[in-house]
């Protein structure tokens, strides 16, 4: 099997993260426990998922002149990522986010973004190489849009297929819709990119001929444990059902969604396949716990979607 590759230019963090028996209200001091550092970022959470799946990646961003930068680094080393392009900022901290988890598993977070806000155009074209020679470029919403449209750009101009997941969602120029083959947004991101909201087959529809002619090549918007919605020249709004699974913890289930249709589709699947791939890629991870962690190999990959029953693959939660 040919391995797919991929660049993914986006954010890295760590996540700090602590129990507590409720969301602290303004003023208040909680005694908390389990207190945890965990990988994170939505770029280096999809190129891990990547990595995993089988596919040769690269990774571009910036981390602080700090000790969770060295941290960060090994994480990608261990994960297979090629961390050529991630560079130490001399100046701006590595991001974090500061994570509280309550009792019932809601949370509330607050991120820090530092060095991965400057990350800049000339970085990008620095990596020009990098990005030319992949299969296909994965990009989020956690770095400067410069950065991104500039990626995007230099992609496009290699003929290197451009996933877009609008994610955390901002409005966008006109000019990079024209630049995506497929955007990958959840039902809140489409939302807020369309002014429609998502909570009928009518109102969705709107929201994915409007992505369309804004001029993406497709749109696939992910719906949790409804599966996703692919809407392009050839399909208006088909529905790919969702993997049956007991989800525990849906934490990193877009990301590796995003990861599993971009591996698939570097590795030269259709579009129609590449989405199976990423509804088998944030089923199995759905059914673990946390992000990184909880990232699926391609052999879970292939078993889920060749019909084996997904509890036999997942033989132990991590
Ligand atoms: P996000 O976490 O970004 O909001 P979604 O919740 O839409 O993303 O989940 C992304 C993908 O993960 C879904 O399209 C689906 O393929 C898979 N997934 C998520 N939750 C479940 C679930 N409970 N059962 C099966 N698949 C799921």
């Amino acid at each position: 099997m040919m391995r797919p590759r991929i660049a993914v230019v986006g954010s890295l963090n760590m996540d700090l993260v602590i129990r507590s028996p409720h969301i602290p209200r303004p003023g208040e001091t909680i005694i908390g426990s389990d207190f945890q550092t965990i990988p994170g970022g939505k770029g280096a959470n999809q190129a891990v998922a990547a990595a995993r799946l089988g596919a040769q990646v690269s990774m571009m961003g910036r981390l602080g002149r700090d000790s969770f930068a060295d941290t960060l680094l090994e994480n990608l080393a261990s994960s297979g990522v090629d961390a050529a392009y991630v560079h130490k900022d001399t100046e701006a901290a590595t991001g974090v986010a500061l994570i509280v988890v309550d009792e019932r598993g809601e949370n509330s977070i607050v991120v820090a973004s530092g060095a991965n806000m400057q990350l800049s155009e000339a970085d990008v074209d620095a990596a020009e190489s990098m990005i030319a020679s992949a299969d296909v470029l994965v990009l989020q919403l956690e770095v400067p849009l410069p950065a991104i449209f500039r990626s995007a750009e230099i992609a496009h101009q290699h003929g290197v297929a451009v996933v877009l997941n609008p994610a955390p969602a901002r409005e966008l120029p006109a000019e990079l819709y024209e630049l995506v083959d497929v955007l990958i947004p959840n039902e809140t991101e489409t939302a807020l990119l369309t002014g429609q909201q998502s909570d009928s087959s009518e109102r969705l529809s709107a929201a994915t001929h409007q992505f369309l002619e804004r001029g993406v090549g497709a749109v696939v918007i992910t719906l949790g444990k409804q599966g996703a919605l692919l809407t392009n020249q050839e399909y208006d709004g088909r529905k790919f059902e969702a993997f049956q699974i007991n989800a525990v913890d849906t934490t990193a289930a877009g990301d590796a969604f995003v990861a599993g249709l971009a591996v698939s589709l570097g590795t030269g699947h259709p579009l129609l396949e590449a989405i199976q791939w990423g509804n088998a890629a944030g089923a199995l991870a759905a059914m673990r716990f946390g992000a990184q962690t909880s990232a699926p190999t391609r052999e879970e990959v292939e078993k889920l979607i060749s019909g084996v029953n997904p509890d036999k693959i997942i033989e132990k939660v991590l």
